[in-house]
């Protein structure tokens, strides 16, 4: 199987044959595991009866759990001495999910990469440098073999350091980067630090995704940078990065659907949502041999975009993530999402580049408490002023969220920060 060639381009025709080939071969393929016999004994399906992309609905979901209670070789199809690398999600609690790949699999892996880079307009001659942490987080070789493979000289710079980091973005004249979002606003002040304007380096395009972020975050960075922010979604059970990728059009983002079979469900009855209607992403591998996933619960919560791209390509796009069915916040029994209150931090001027939502118990009532980094400027000593600020961020918040939080003014750079994905909530409640 190879997924990178005519097929970018390739129409909804094309496209649905693909997946009706891909599919069988794949829960034909997953069989040979333990996990994946038990499963299909257990529903009765047959391989002879997958005969299109829409058989899908017949296959078992696959979640975390079966993941973790698998652990580690209860999900391969292919005798571990096939295998040549594993990776893990970034998930801190519980036992590591564990994804396994054969040579063949990383190949595809790259080239999938290497086409998002390349759509986005990376190119051969492009000076890559890739700020995310190596090791098991996909972030790391994931994106740094596409780049290779795309023929941009790569450096692999890791997360953190960050001096080093702009001093190489600058002895290199690094054109494009890959970077965490809430790394890039961070990494902003310390560019203020060294009196460096961000904007007079040769960087063109930064690549920005493995956490939720808004669209006003992408703002900023496009702002701060001077370039074009693409938008990157990726999870380690489906590889990690290289899943779907924005265009030069930035409305959404293309799905591979040659090598990712979607599906966006509600996350109660698992019964598919009208088309254009939010729900949660399901994702079955169509290229994976080493360890074939079908029909993964991502959490992540996102809906298909109508319509067609401009760009021409026929995959389907996806919304930005708006938040995981996981980690919505129920407070006074109004459901609330960290993105919202992102949304419209970021969008006051005089909000800086980080912040962290804390949820406390005061008696028998839930609070939440918002901590905001101020920009330099406006942190000043007249209180009234501060106090202005305080109750305009409170009650454009309260707009949204429809509660009334906590806001805490805070001095630039004094909230925790972190090389990796932002932690935007600590739950203080069962303290
Ligand atoms: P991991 O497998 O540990 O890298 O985590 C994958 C998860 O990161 C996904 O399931 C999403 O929740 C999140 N994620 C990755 N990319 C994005 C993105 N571009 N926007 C929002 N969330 C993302
Ligand atoms: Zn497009």
């Amino acid at each position: 199987m190879n997924c990178f060639d005519q097929v970018e381009f390739a129409d909804r025709k094309e496209i649905e044959r693909i997946q009706a080939v891909r599919l069988k071969n794949t829960v034909y393929q997953a069989t040979a595991s333990r996990f994946y016999r038990g499963r299909m004994a257990m529903t009765g399906v047959k391989i002879s009866d997958i005969n299109s992309h829409n058989d899908i609905n017949i296959l078992p979901f696959t979640n975390k759990d079966d993941l973790r209670s698998n652990y580690p070789y209860g999900l391969l199809a292919m005798p571990v001495e096939e295998m040549v690398r594993l990776h893990a999600s970034s998930g801190t609690t519980g036992t590591a999910t564990v994804i396994f790949h054969t040579q063949n699999d990383l190949n595809i892996w790259a080239d999938l990469v290497a086409r998002c880079m390349h759509m986005s307009g990376v190119s051969t001659g492009d000076v890559f440098q890739n700020m995310s942490g190596y090791g098991l987080f996909t972030g790391g070789l994931g994106i740094h073999y596409g780049a290779e493979r795309l023929g941009c000289l790569t450096i692999p710079a890791g997360a953190g350091n960050s001096k080093r980091q702009i001093k190489m973005l600058k002895d290199f004249k690094v054109t494009v980067a890959h970077i965490i979002p809430s790394y890039a606003l961070h990494l902003s002040s310390v560019f203020k630090d060294m009196s460096v304007d961000p904007r007079s380096l040769h960087l063109r395009i930064m690549l920005i995704g493995a956490e939720p972020h808004t669209h006003e975050v992408r703002k900023r960075i496009e702002e701060i940078y001077g370039v074009k922010a693409y938008n990157s979604y990726g999870l380690s059970e489906m590889n990690g990065p290289g899943v779907a990728f924005e265009c030069r059009e930035q409305s959404g983002m293309h799905l591979w659907e040659d090598a990712y079979l979607a599906e966006i469900v509600d996350p109660e009855t698992l019964d598919p949502v009208p088309d254009g209607n939010v729900g949660e992403l399901i994702l079955t591998t169509l290229c994976r041999e080493g360890m074939p996933v079908i029909r993964y619960r991502t959490r992540d919560l996102t809906r298909f975009i109508p319509g067609e791209c401009p760009c021409g390509r026929k995959h389907k796009r996806i919304d930005r993530i708006s938040g995981r069915s996981d980690d919505m916040i129920v407070l006074k029994g109004v459901n609330i999402y960290p993105m919202q209150v992102e949304k419209i931090l970021m969008s006051i001027p005089e909000v800086g580049q980080n912040y962290l939502i804390e949820l406390e118990r005061e008696g028998y009532m839930d609070q939440m408490r918002i901590k905001v980094e101020i920009r330099d400027e406006f942190f000043v000593e007249d209180m009234r002023i501060l106090q202005a600020l305080q109750k305009k961020i409170t009650t454009h918040l309260r707009d949204e969220i429809l509660i009334t939080a906590k806001v805490d003014l805070v001095e630039h750079d004094s909230l925790p920060k972190n090389d990796g994905k932002a932690v935007r909530v600590v739950d203080k409640r069962n303290n």
